[in-house]
């Protein structure tokens, strides 16, 4: 029997397991993929507090390392079903069950990807799916942001502030987002809305150089040079699996506040996976290490 099985081995699910250990709980965190989550795969990383800059591999490395020398168990292991109540849940995997007095979901997000062959392979090298982590790395150069709802036009507002131009593709005329914010995107001087159209190809071979449109009305090819392209068409939480035994709301998120507190007791939610406005490390932690100390005030009350 665990004190807390953790779900997902992202920067929330390590801090977890991090704070259970040092909290003396019996913890295992349970990964489906490879520890390390959505920040493996990023180059920089130079917004986390305390560490100037460092690769989302190395930063994953030492949350890894620190988890466990601290006591925290992990397995490569995805997590298919829960079932059970506050102290008595039982955790199924493809291939095993474990039981658990608490359960802490910390299952993040994808980003929803445009589906371009080498869209993968460009990830870090022009392409990236958050302007907020990447944007100071296209500082005075050309980029375009691709989406119509309210991530991307606040995303291009935010990088018509640091490039030199703004290209924002959405493939239908009118916008999804809100109109105040397509007003004060018209009135950028270095802002070029291109709609409606989509991205066709992403050119170049070390690095993004340009971006081949299609317009959806006419079938037209137009290429435009850009240095980097960021992809705003949506995020997709991890959690269908749960729907069962935790509320989630209409996108999918875990229903929860910054408490971590869910619909169900004993199960807590922290980082991406959850409702929350600022999805990053730094408050991913922050969910991680509070999703930790809840169940262990909940297993010592019990
Ligand atoms: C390219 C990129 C660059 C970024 N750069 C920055 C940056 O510079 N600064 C910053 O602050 N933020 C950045 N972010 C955002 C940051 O990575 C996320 O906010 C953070 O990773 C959220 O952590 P998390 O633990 O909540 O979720 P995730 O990192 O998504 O981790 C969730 C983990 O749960 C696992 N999982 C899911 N379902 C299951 C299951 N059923 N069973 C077992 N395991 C499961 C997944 O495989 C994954 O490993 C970036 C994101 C991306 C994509």
């Amino acid at each position: 029997m665990y004190d807390i099985v953790v779900i997902g081995a992202g920067t929330a699910g390590m801090t977890a397991g991090l704070y259970a250990a040092r909290g003396g709980m019996k913890v295992i965190v349970l990964e489906g993929e490879g520890y390390g989550g959505q920040i493996v795969v990023s180059p920089e990383v130079e917004n986390y507090p305390g560490i100037p800059n460092i690769s989302g591999y190395d930063f994953s490395e030492g949350l890894y390392k620190q988890m466990l020398d601290c006591g925290a168990e992990y397995k490569q292991a995805n997590v298919t079903r829960i079932e059970g109540d506050f102290g008595s849940f039982k955790v199924y995997t493809d291939s095993e069950a474990f039981d658990a007095k608490t359960v802490i979901l910390a299952t993040g997000v994808k980003n929803r990807k445009l589906g371009l062959s080498n869209e993968e392979q460009m990830t870090g090298l022009g392409v990236s799916y958050c302007a907020t982590c990447d944007g100071n790395f296209f500082r005075k150069k050309t980029v375009a942001v691709n989406g119509g709802g309210n991530t991307a036009l606040e995303d291009a507002i935010f990088l018509s502030k640091i490039c030199e131009k703004v290209y924002v593709i959405h493939r239908r005329n009118a916008f999804r987002g809100e109109e105040a914010y397509v007003k004060q995107l018209k009135a950028l001087d270095n802002v070029e809305i291109m709609t409606p159209y989509t991205v066709d190809s992403i050119n170049g071979t070390e690095r993004v150089t340009s971006l081949t449109l299609n317009n959806a009305e006419t079938n037209d090819k137009v290429d435009i040079d850009v240095n980097g392209l960021f992809v705003a068409i949506g995020q997709v939480p991890n959690n269908q699996a749960f729907a069962d035994v935790v509320e989630l709301d209409e996108a999918g998120y875990i229903k929860a506040l910054e408490d971590t507190l869910t619909s169900k007791k004993g199960i807590y939610a922290a980082g991406d996976c959850r409702t929350k406005e600022v999805r990053q490390l730094a408050t991913a932690a922050a969910d991680g290490a509070t999703a930790a100390y809840k169940a262990i005030n909940d297993i010592n009350l019990m």
